[in-house]
């Protein structure tokens, strides 16, 4: 089961993405006092710091931000026939697998294929 379900209708499950280009989360920070927005980062809110601390110093007044932190949530439409478990429909799972494993499958494939190569030029 997967365990980053967040709400579970009828159906559609909806879970974090966690897949490939989406990152744990998109930090920025915007001036409560003017119109300045600090410019997105991924995964890191430390750049987003740095620039609320540079604000600051360059108009003291400015001293409150609002500071937000988003992430992407996927729906996954539910399967009737089982109840429990939120599978995607195979083409996506399959998909998915292919997006979250290929890489390294492919790789670990060449990988093993050119080693068997190598022991066949010795024999
Ligand atoms: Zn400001």
């Amino acid at each position: 089961m997967s365990g980053d379900a967040i709400i579970r209708s009828a159906d559609w499950v909806l879970t974090d993405e966690h897949g490939a280009g989406a990152p744990e989360g998109i930090f920025g920070v915007e001036c409560m006092t003017c119109e300045a927005r600090s410019p997105l980062f991924d995964n890191d809110q430390q750049p987003v710091a740095v620039w609320a601390i540079h604000h600051v110093q360059e108009q003291p007044e400015h001293d409150l931000f609002l500071a937000r932190a988003e992430k992407h949530w996927r729906a996954v439409r539910r399967r009737h026939e089982d109840e429990d478990p939120p599978h995607a429909p195979a083409g996506t799972a399959a998909g998915f697998l292919d997006r979250a494993f290929g890489p390294t499958f492919v790789g670990l494939m060449c990988l093993i294929t050119a080693l068997s190569g190598y022991l066949m030029a010795l024999n």
